[in-house]
């Protein structure tokens, strides 16, 4: 004990250290050792109750008899099993009563709950009085996720709901441009959605809740559902070579899992909870041939009911030579192959900035906000070009327009590329096909052409909100960054400081 006595403490007291407090228990939080200790205590505890298993007046839980299962334990929560009777609980209470004064560890009674299935209500009633503790009541949280016998509602999902909001509403989020929402998204659905994911199969209308939230977000910056979306949802869920953004399709990705699961029941991995399956519900069928009973658990019913198309798909076979389930695989698999859109190379690979390279990719998709766009939803506009006074259209802005056609002109003498620029579409295939390969003028030139139609861009939204600017400044604005860009790359530095 003298690691865990030894540690003293300060606290701030009006800005003055107080003077040291030694601790009797415990280790400071954070230290490196905690859980070395913790995992030492716990098992020590672990050995106590397995204590119960000679005694005769104990009763082992019915679903937990066959496997001799006392306990589950995860961090500083632990769940104890046994049947509701007084013997079996009050040899429970002894045990933890000589752990207490072997470690000196107490069980908090405030912070314990018991919970009862097919219990009478007097034998819960005098239950509660030999522990002490409150009778709970299902769901309740167990590391961060709700359990409940019965199948998981909406509101049982709320608590993912409100972790998303919480990342949405925070302050900072209202001056993030569309890359930087992107990024915000893909990194709450990494870590919060994809955590529930790997656990249930979550509701459909909880699923489209998520996404129409992030979807929102992404469009609007608000954390509040609106229909706003240039581009479904489902394209942009798509790799990148295909058109898309590369975001996870929150259903496909929950089925994969789902898929691990059954995976880890074939393959029998040695995990309590797959034993238990095995023991209480498989027994000795195998995955592929294995009818849950009507009465069986509900997350056992919707685990076998994606059972035909996860195990006939052609990865999980693969999977079998080499005896590892990828969750990445099968969820291409179940997306389904999505056409390669011709200009992959102008965005795949790009060293520009996130928020410059969004703004390609809406103009490839011909999704900007020119003013023909804006007239065809019914908003008044003049429709006009800012720069030549021509009709404003997508194909028109880059680089038909005479303006911006000298710009790229411009851009493109300075790469030594003798080309006429044309129509936006017809620009697209040219660039395409010169943004081939990984050659160094291949990558200037993709990063040129996002810096082109970044600047054009916001250059277009200065005039049409501010007032004018010099546009002769912006062929040096845009070399000007690209140089910027490259300047950590001595390989593409030298290629672009030859070019002059
Ligand atoms: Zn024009």
């Amino acid at each position: 004990m003298a690691c865990v006595s030894t540690v003293s403490y300060k606290f701030a007291i009006n800005g003055e250290p107080s003077v040291s407090i030694n601790a009797k228990r415990g280790l400071r939080q954070g230290d490196p050792i905690s859980p070395l200790l913790f995992v030492l205590i716990m098992e020590y505890m672990h050995r106590v109750l397995q204590g119960l298993e000679d005694e005769p007046a104990f009763k082992f839980h019915p679903k937990c008899a066959k496997m001799s299962m006392l306990n589950v334990c995860f961090a500083d929560d632990i769940l104890l099993f046994s049947r509701a009777d007084t013997n079996s609980i009050r040899l429970i209470m002894g045990k933890i009563r000589e752990f207490s004064q072997t470690t000196g560890l107490h069980m908090s009674a405030a912070k314990s709950k018991i919970y009862f299935g097919g219990v009478n209500s007097a034998c819960q009633e005098q239950l509660q009085l030999e522990t002490g503790f409150q009778i709970g009541v299902m769901p309740f949280k167990y590391l961060g996720v709700p359990l409940d016998s019965k199948k998981l509602t909406v509101l049982n999902c709320q608590p993912l709901i409100e972790k998303m909001l919480c990342k949405f509403k925070h302050w900072n989020t209202r001056m993030l441009s569309y890359a930087g929402r992107l990024q915000l998204i893909k990194i709450a659905i990494t870590s919060i959605a994809n955590y529930w994911l790997h656990i249930f199969p979550l509701p459909k209308k909880i699923l489209k809740h998520v996404e129409s939230l992030c979807r929102s977000f992404l469009w609007t910056g608000q954390e509040t559902v609106s229909n706003r979306a240039p581009i479904s949802w489902d394209h942009i869920c798509d790799p990148v070579a295909a058109g898309g953004l590369n975001i996870t399709d929150l259903g496909v990705w929950n089925r994969a899992s789902i898929g691990k699961m059954l995976w880890n029941l074939h393959t029998k991995k040695d995990r309590m909870w797959i034993n238990w399956v095995h023991h209480f519900y498989m027994k000795n069928h195998d995955v592929m041939n294995f009818v849950p009973k009507p009465t069986a658990s509900w997350i056992i019913k919707a685990m076998f009911k994606h059972r035909d198309t996860l195990c006939n798909s052609d990865a999980w076979n693969n999977f079998a030579g080499t005896g590892i389930y990828r969750t990445r695989m099968i969820y291409s698999e179940l997306r389904g192959i999505r056409p390669d859109v011709p200009w992959k190379n102008m965005i795949r690979g790009n060293l520009e900035s996130p928020r410059a390279v969004f703004s390609l990719w809406m103009a490839c998709h011909c999704r900007l906000n020119t003013k023909d766009r804006i007239l065809k939803i019914g908003v008044h506009t003049d429709g006009v070009c800012v720069f030549c006074g021509a009709m404003e259209t997508c194909d028109h802005l880059f680089f038909d327009c005479a303006v911006t056609k000298v710009l790229w002109q411009q851009i493109l003498f300075w790469l030594k590329l003798n080309h006429v620029p044309q129509e936006w579409s017809r620009e697209v295939r040219w660039i395409s096909e010169h943004t081939k390969g990984s050659s160094k003028s291949a990558r200037i030139l993709k990063m040129c052409i996002v810096e082109a139609v970044y600047h054009v861009w916001i250059q277009r939204n200065r005039k049409v909100f501010n007032g004018p600017k010099e546009e002769n400044l912006l062929a040096q604005d845009i070399l000007y960054r690209v140089k910027g860009r490259v300047a950590h790359n001595n390989k593409l530095k030298l290629f672009v400081d030859a070019l002059g």
